[in-house]
């Protein structure tokens, strides 16, 4: 079918930290062998379970900004102090691979990528309330409560920028997030598909 021929489109999604955007994204590319999900650098410790070249490349501060002066990245980022970054080489992977990539960043990400010049599609995911964020925040577990203040602050400025964003997703029931994410990449490949 023309549409699975048709490479290269770029998703950008973005939720504050708790949205339950890990889940959503994780369920989405099980489901979907035509996507690719890029990994980003970033300076952030791993949390239990992360795996370098998984999650993300796991880089130290001076050799994250080294390789910021070499003009390594397409775009980076600090977030929730530390640093986090799209390099061109992960890129230049999903090109090669021929899959449409998925991008997981912060506002700043979002804008950096659409300052490029990137023809993306940009979709902003929330949980239902503040509330409902800090509750999943805190039940999550990995933050102490200076990160946790922090991630709820950063929200707070995150979810004023949502209009900014091609598609909103409220994540009030999990599998219903999904398929509304589904059928944004599915409506993004037609677009083109039938051109
Ligand atoms: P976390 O520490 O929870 O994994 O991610 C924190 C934030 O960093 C999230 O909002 C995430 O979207 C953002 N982020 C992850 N990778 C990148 C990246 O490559 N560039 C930018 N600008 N933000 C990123």
């Amino acid at each position: 079918m023309a549409n699975a021929e048709k490479s290269g489109r770029i998703f950008v999604v973005s939720a504050p930290s708790g949205a339950g955007k890990h889940t959503i994204l994780k369920r989405t590319l099980a489901h979907d062998p035509n996507l690719t999900y890029s990994i980003s650098a970033t300076t952030r410790k791993p949390r239990a379970g992360e795996q370098d070249g998984r999650e993300y490349y796991f880089l130290e501060r001076p050799v994250f900004e080294q390789r910021v002066s070499a003009g390594e990245f397409a775009e980076w980022a600090e977030v929730h102090g530390n640093l986090y970054g799209t390099l061109r080489s992960e890129l230049d992977r999903i090109v090669s691979s021929g899959k449409d990539a998925l991008m997981e960043l912060d506002v700043q990400g979002m804008r950096n990528v659409k300052d490029l010049g990137i023809d993306a599609v940009t979709v902003f995911i929330m949980a239902p309330s503040l509330e409902e964020l800090e509750q999943r925040l805190r039940a999550r577990g990995t933050d102490n409560e200076e990160v946790i203040a922090l991630r709820l602050k950063n929200a707070i400025k995150e979810i004023a920028s949502r209009r900014e964003y091609d598609h909103v997703i409220v994540n009030v029931d999990i599998r219903d997030a999904v398929a509304e994410l589904e059928a944004i990449i599915r409506a993004a490949r037609e677009r083109t598909a039938n051109v």
